[in-house]
């Protein structure tokens, strides 16, 4: 019976007194359909051996769980050492003769996974060893992400991972009438939960989205592109009669031109133009006329002028000649004037201009156009257009040409005008003559002469002809050639001898150093030693350089060298780094490895020091030379840093082997291990703290002008006092040491889901670059320890970035952390906080940690930076309940949304909530909640109600 008095069948066993005991409890053939990790919730009853004389030794208090998996049901013939043992099972909670007599139910509850699986079914088994023990229930199930549609694409229900912390990448499939604009895909957690959509469907042309999917444009509306946007409604003077159209027709009489868009409104020709003038001047005629009273809609009115010519007193007219000239143009005027010149004189034209737009050609109706008669008047005759020299000699020239195009009249004579060229300013001389040829002697002989020819009639003159240049003679000047000559061997000569100056000097520098700034310095070097010194070529930043070792340096100490820019690495090592004596080293123990070999911890002691733990790092015996290089450039880009939160370089021992790097000793080792060893342990102070700390060295380093490129919480490392210090300097760690780092299209090894988009695609590398990676740095440490986007794909990473996903706050981060890290993460790096910003908001949470307490979201869903950019919290952040108003435990698990646990906590006794806060992590798993998110939900929760009560019963401090 149950506690209500309701018969239950359980199996059960009772063999206490009998020692040895192993009995087998078997399940039939579970299908496996599918499910790569099941779970099994086990719900018993336990006798306390205490609460039963005489069975000490012999009786037990736990069994064991057991699988076995297979493609078919085979029977019952299964050995039993053909079972994989998953677990020993305990129980919380057991029951004695006491609770017999009241019956009371003691009921436990136990839940272990097992995957991955592989075969088509499993067996599950039972052993009990000796235990007075009922099985009351067993339940087998497996979890999977529901089928959804998210960004119009379907994703089927998908089964969970085979191991609780993978993801399981599902693409979608885009709705009917959608199609991908990038290929959509989710990931199904190992809790059932959708993650970090990316990609999405879009409804194609004629259809637009309606909850969750894709429906038909109705008639009078149309879509021509596939997209987000939705169907509009028919432009002006169109329509649609079907569904899903693509586009409106145009109503009779209106028409689209092929420029013009889909969503463009239908229009028509235009009208006339209106109130034409026109005014002669001789035979040019000046037109102008306003714009037509109806555009068509269009606001694209073109003119054209049509011209004919009509016989005196008669209505039939011929189309105009075609030396007439419009200016600007005759079709396709956009102002509405038009002046024509070279018309004939007393002559009767019709002009007619017509307005025409872009849809003019689409339409049969005539065009539409206003009409005038204009007479032209008297004129001088047209232009002589050609002039032909006939003949010339040392003093004279003949010239002839043809009569004007339009005479206008009789030609009485003809005029002609010479002067010696460039010299009309000084004098001219004229000629008259009557036929169209004429002789003009008394020239000087060997000069140029401009010549030109116009008509008169009894109107008057007509305009002069073109110039023309003749020569009289000819005169060679080898003198001036010569000169010439003489000056270009001279340019020739001066060039080649700065050529080779310049050649010599760059020999003489021998300068191969890549970086650009070294470069310069050499060559600024270069001029200042050999080449002499000119002030005309002075940097203005040389004055403040000075020579040091053959190099030249800033004087400023608080700008980083790059030992890749000395020609002599060793130089640079016996520069900042301090050479120490074998003998002052005593080597411990191994502590990990390195690169380049072994990292010891040891002592040191120093003359009139006394003794300090240090870390060793070594390199490998065979080495190269180039190995050598590499492993001691870290000691001297090391050695150049002096603060409490960069590793500290003691010295080298690079005069016996094996080669040494002596740093000071961090006892925790790398923080990130540090943080999963003591996953949930700290205060949020102590998380800030730290983050402040690495801050701080980061800030350091960007003053000193230092990118470190691999800022990770893996190249942090920890003292015995929580203080972290950047580490991890060496050149060339990016290509060799890192196994987060990855190869980029652009080549080169990147820690990629550290690296902010810009250095990752450009590899543009920055202070502001560091910064981004110390955002995620704070999200490795707010969730001690979890791996950046957990397994998803570095492919994946960087798409999710560039679409603008952020990581989430993780379980318990308080919401101006994540703020800062959202922060961090801003597209433009220039928006990015710079470190000494993050320093400061990081030391006014510690100082106010009041403003620790709004808790962020308890979503684990990636963020979308959209939020970020406006400057608002990218999810609500939600204030935490007051947990010190709960009055039980029933009532704190429904604040917290975890009420379906109560069972749980009551069946484990933890009954009043001054039990619960004694409660950590291990205490958590044991109440069988299997969830790591509602583990960690629940830790952090008693973790907030622990400070509550400590600020409630403690007025005036703030924690
Ligand atoms: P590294 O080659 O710098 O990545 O060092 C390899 C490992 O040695 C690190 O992950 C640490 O666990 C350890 N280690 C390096 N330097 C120190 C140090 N100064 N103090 C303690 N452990 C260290």
């Amino acid at each position: 019976m149950d506690e209500y008095f309701t018969p239950i069948h359980t199996y059960q066993v009772c063999n206490v007194m009998s020692p040895n005991q192993n009995n087998w409890l078997r399940t039939k053939w579970l299908q496996r359909n599918g499910a790569r990790r099941i779970y099994i919730e086990i719900k018993f009853t336990l006798r306390d051996c205490n609460s039963m004389p005489g069975v000490v030794g012999t009786c037990k208090e736990t069994f064991n769980l057991y699988y076995f998996e297979s493609d078919r049901d085979i029977g019952p013939n299964i050995w039993e050492n053909q079972f994989v043992k998953i677990d020993t099972v305990a129980a919380d909670e057991s029951f004695t003769s006491v609770d017999l007599g009241v019956r009371k139910l003691k009921l436990n509850t136990e839940v272990r996974g097992v995957g991955p699986l592989r075969k088509k079914g499993i067996y599950l088994a039972f052993q009990d060893i000796g235990a007075c023990i009922a099985i009351v229930s067993v339940r087998v199930y497996y979890k999977k992400c529901p089928a959804m549609i998210r960004n119009l694409a379907v994703f089927p229900d998908a089964v969970t991972g085979a191991d609780s912390s993978s993801l399981v990448e599902v693409q979608g499939q885009c709705v009917d009438h959608s199609e991908e604009r990038d290929t959509p895909k989710m990931y199904c957690s190992a809790e059932g939960e959708w993650l970090v959509p990316i990609g999405k469907c879009v409804c194609s042309a004629g259809y637009e989205e309606q909850r969750d999917s894709c429906q038909a444009c109705e008639p009078g509306f149309f879509k021509p592109n596939s997209g987000d946007q939705l169907c509009a409604r028919c432009p002006l003077h169109s329509h649609s009669n079907v569904m899903a159209a693509l586009f409106c027709q145009c109503n009779s009489n209106y028409y689209r031109s092929p420029s013009d868009l889909p969503s463009a409104p239908c229009t028509r020709p235009p009208s006339a133009p209106v109130n034409a003038l026109s005014s002669v001047n001789g035979t040019s005629v000046f037109l102008e006329w306003s714009p037509p009273i109806n555009s068509g809609g269009r606001n694209d009115v073109r003119y054209n002028v049509i011209c004919r010519k009509c016989a005196w007193q008669s209505s039939q007219c011929e189309a105009c000649e075609n030396r007439i000239r419009y200016s600007p143009k005759q079709m396709g005027l956009t102002e509405p004037a038009v002046s024509m010149v070279n018309l004939l004189a007393h002559t009767n034209y019709t002009l007619q201009v017509e307005a025409v737009n872009g849809v003019s050609d689409l339409s049969l109706e005539p065009r539409q156009f206003i009409s005038l008669n204009v007479t032209t008047n008297q004129a001088a005759p047209s232009q002589i257009l050609v002039i032909k020299q006939e003949n010339t000699s040392q003093s004279s020239v003949t010239l002839m040409w043809h009569e004007p195009d339009q005479p206008n009249g009789i030609i009485l004579e003809y005029e002609i005008k010479y002067f010696e060229k460039g010299k009309e300013q000084q004098s001219y001389s004229t000629l008259k003559a009557r036929g169209t040829s004429v002789t003009v002697s008394n020239l000087k002989p060997g000069t140029r002469y401009i010549f030109q020819v116009r008509a008169r009639t009894s109107a008057g003159c007509g305009r002069f002809s073109q110039t023309v240049e003749i020569e009289t003679g000819k005169i060679v000047s080898l003198r001036y050639d010569t000169t010439t000559i003489i000056w270009i061997c001279f340019a020739l000569v001066l060039g080649l001898i700065v050529l080779m100056a310049m050649f010599i000097c760059r020999k003489r520098t021998g300068n191969t150093a890549l970086h650009w700034r070294s470069i310069l310095l050499h060559s600024l070097s270069f001029l200042y030693r050999r080449c002499g010194y000119s002030k005309a070529f002075q940097d203005p930043d040389e004055e403040k350089m000075y020579y040091q070792n053959g190099h030249l340096r800033f004087p400023d100490p608080k700008i980083y060298v790059d030992p890749h820019t000395y020609e002599d690495p060793g130089q640079a090592v016996r520069e900042f780094a301090r050479e120490i004596e074998a003998s002052r080293i005593k080597i411990e123990k191994v502590i990990g490895s390195g690169e380049f070999g072994e990292v010891c911890y040891g002592r040191l002691k120093l003359p009139a020091k006394r003794e300090i733990p240090v870390a060793l790092k070594t390199l490998k015996v065979g080495y190269t030379e180039k190995q050598r290089r590499d492993f001691l450039s870290e000691a001297s880009i090391m050695g150049q840093f002096d603060h409490p939160n960069i590793i500290r370089l003691e010295g080298v021992v690079t005069r016996s082997k094996p080669v040494m790097i002596v740093t000071d000793y961090m006892e925790n080792g790398s923080l990130d291990s540090f943080l999963r060893r003591h996953d949930g342990q700290f205060t949020v102070i102590q998380l800030v703290g730290m983050l402040r700390g690495i801050a701080a060295g980061m800030k350091y380093l960007s003053d000193l002008g230092y990118i470190h490129r691999d800022l990770a919480a893996r190249n942090i490392l920890v003292n015995s006092n929580l203080v972290c210090k950047v580490s991890d300097f060496g050149l060339s760690r990016i290509l060799e040491d890192d196994p987060d780092a990855a190869y980029t299209t652009t080549g080169g090894k990147i820690p990629i889901r550290w690296t902010s988009p810009e250095a990752i695609t450009y590899r543009k590398f920055s202070s502001a670059s560091d910064v981004w990676s110390y955002g995620v740095v704070m999200w490795e440490v707010t969730s001690y320890g979890e791996r950046p986007y957990w397994n998803m794909t570095n492919r994946d990473v960087i798409k999710s970035v560039e679409e603008g996903y952020r990581l989430p706050a993780p379980m318990g981060c308080p919401a101006a952390l994540h703020q800062l890290m959202l922060d961090c993460w801003q597209k433009d790096r220039s928006e990015r906080p710079k470190f000494i910003q993050i320093v400061s908001v990081l030391d006014k949470l510690i100082r106010n940690p009041i403003n620790l307490k709004t808790i962020d979201t308890m979503s684990s869903h990636l963020t979308v930076s959209d939020q970020v950019s406006v400057n608002l919290p990218p999810v609500l952040p939600q204030t935490i309940p007051n947990f010190t108003s709960f009055a039980s435990v029933d009532e704190w698990l429904d604040g917290i949304k975890m009420g379906r646990y109560k069972d749980n906590f009551a069946a484990a006794g933890y009954l009043s909530l001054g039990l619960v806060m004694r409660m950590n992590m291990e205490d958590i798993r044991r109440l069988g909640i299997t969830l790591m998110g509602h583990q960690k939900k629940i830790h952090s929760s008693i973790q907030i109600m622990r400070t509550q009560l400590m600020c409630a019963n403690s007025p005036g401090i703030h924690v």
